[in-house]
């Protein structure tokens, strides 16, 4: 334990405060007494770092906490006034989404028939880093003109006809759409062109528009579950509404915005950070990856068009891959039914109200969680729940749906987005053995796609899932739903 450590007061039961100093209101911990113990000091530091930049009014730090791009993955930044493209993250609406399926479980039982599945999903859907349609042979095709679409309106009825994705499934979305800071999406279309206005860039953007309904490459996956409903009364009430069915099989999906949400924001990054240089602006605690614009400036508005096109591409990117996933499951299993449950980000910044103001939430490594009754859940089909919350945690101790309870106010209205790393991949490669990876998969009944099942991505590269698990339920943030019991996995 170092001195930041001991720095942190217990507030209750899996809840702690930092100070930061200079009269500022302390970061908010959530995590049990081992989860606490889980965090690094540098992870601290970038919180405490986070929480002294300008504008900033309130900094989270959630279990599944670790280091990141200037603030830990796993937090939560508040700021009226500033965006922060760093936190917002490189992968810009990283996000999970989960189809329900209404094949029973026994249907997967055999290992032959999974692979069947496997396989046609991967004839669909490519993985891998810089791998696009070309590499999948029943993908489907994105040329520019529907990109550009893609990028502007997001999920829009004509995106969505034109892609074959059920019109139902926007409304299963956080956000189907995200406009220009002015309200429009000609604002993102103006943005676009400008953007692609020499032949060489446009190029390059249309590449990355061939990307629309793949995973790419590390910690993004596809992962075919089980569902077993939790409990309570309340819990199968909510999961009745979320339209989650016990015992039968659903698919969890964790990718992006791929390269092109990548190239808009690292072209966001070294454009601020040149801004920054030639006025001779210092960076929040002397780090660029903190680098910031006030929302309303030039600059601001600027990366708020472009995290609004990389969102828009994520979000289409997963609704295509699911409409994908179920044309495959389709193909083994003929006639089978799936809906999507829901798609929520955990790299986003988005405005809410938060302590009274409209105020810009960063969650980088976080999910939004706004329980019944919330203002932005008004007209929804989660107005009266809550909406769904996906968490994954690992394919061997299973991943988690959840519905936030009144106590999110404490955090920002957010939870964790997974288990977070508890090692680095440099350290997982050393340290993790194949065999015993294989093994406790094995013994699990669970395969992959992959030869050798990356050992930076094995369970134990990540915290005790149940231990996150109990600390969002103790800190009173949200309640389980369903578990999720992990049957394949699609890895790079
Ligand atoms: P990210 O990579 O976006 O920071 O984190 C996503 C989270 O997904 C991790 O914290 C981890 O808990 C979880 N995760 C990573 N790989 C897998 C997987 O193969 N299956 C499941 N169910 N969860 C995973
Ligand atoms: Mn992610
Ligand atoms: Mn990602």
């Amino acid at each position: 334990m170092d001195t930041t450590h001991e720095m942190l007061t217990v507030t209750g039961q899996a809840k702690a405060t930092l100070p930061v100093g200079d009269d500022l209101s302390p970061i908010t911990v959530i995590g049990t007494e081992p989860i606490r113990q889980s965090f690094g000091g540098e992870t601290l530091k970038q919180a405490i770092n986070s929480r002294r930049a300008p504008g900033v009014s309130r900094v989270v730090l959630n279990p599944d906490a670790h280091v990141g791009y200037g603030a830990p993955v796993g937090c939560v930044m508040v700021s009226p006034t500033h965006v922060y493209p760093g936190p917002v993250g490189v992968d810009i609406k990283c996000s999970m989404s989960l189809l329900q399926t209404d094949l029973p479980a026994e249907a997967l039982h055999d290992a032959a028939e999974r692979r069947k599945v496997i396989k046609a999903i991967t004839k669909r859907v490519p993985t891998g880093a810089g791998r696009g349609q070309r590499h999948a042979p029943k993908s489907r095709r994105v040329d520019g003109r529907l990109g550009f679409q893609v990028a502007t309106e997001g999920a829009s009825k004509a995106v969505l006809k034109k892609l074959g994705i059920p019109k139902s499934w926007a409304e299963a979305c956080e956000d189907a759409f995200h406009l220009g800071p002015d309200g429009t999406s000609d604002s993102l279309a103006a943005r676009l062109q400008w953007l692609g206005r020499e032949r060489d860039k446009l190029d390059r953007i249309e590449s990355k528009y061939r990307q629309l309904g793949s995973y790419g490459g590390g910690n993004h996956f596809g992962e075919a579950e089980v569902v077993r409903l939790a409990g309570g009364e309340r819990e199968r009430a909510v999961a009745e509404t979320f339209g989650l069915k016990d015992g039968c099989v659903a698919f969890l999906s964790h990718c992006g915005s791929r390269g092109f949400g990548h190239d808009l924001a690292m072209t966001q990054f070294r454009s601020l950070k040149s801004v920054f240089q030639s006025r001779g602006l210092a960076f929040p605690a002397g780090d660029p990856q903190l680098v910031y614009a006030h929302a309303d400036s030039a600059e601001g508005q600027q990366y708020l068009c472009d995290m609004a096109m990389g969102a828009n591409f994520a979000t289409v990117n997963h609704l295509l891959i699911n409409a994908l996933v179920l044309e495959a499951f389709r193909e083994v299993f003929p006639g089978i039914r799936g809906e999507l449950v829901y798609f929520i980000s955990h790299n986003i910044a988005r405005q809410e109200p938060i302590d009274g103001a409209v105020q810009w939430v960063h969650r980088k490594g976080a999910t939004r969680a706004l329980p019944a009754g919330h203002p932005q859940l008004a007209g929804t089909r989660f107005e009266s729940t809550g909406h769904p919350i996906l968490l994954p945690g690992n394919p061997r101790d299973g991943s988690s749906v959840m519905v936030a309870d009144a106590g999110a106010e404490a955090s920002a209205f957010s939870v964790n987005h997974g288990a977070g790393r508890r090692m680095s991949r440099t350290r997982a490669k050393k340290q993790l053995v194949q065999s015993e990876i294989d093994r406790g998969l094995a013994d699990h009944d669970i395969i992959s796609n992959c030869r050798t099942y990356p050992r930076d991505e094995a369970p134990d590269a990540y915290k005790d899932f149940n231990e996150v698990l109990k600390s969002v339920r103790q800190a009173g943030l949200a309640s389980e739903v369903a578990r999720l019991q992990a049957r394949f996995v699609i890895k790079d």
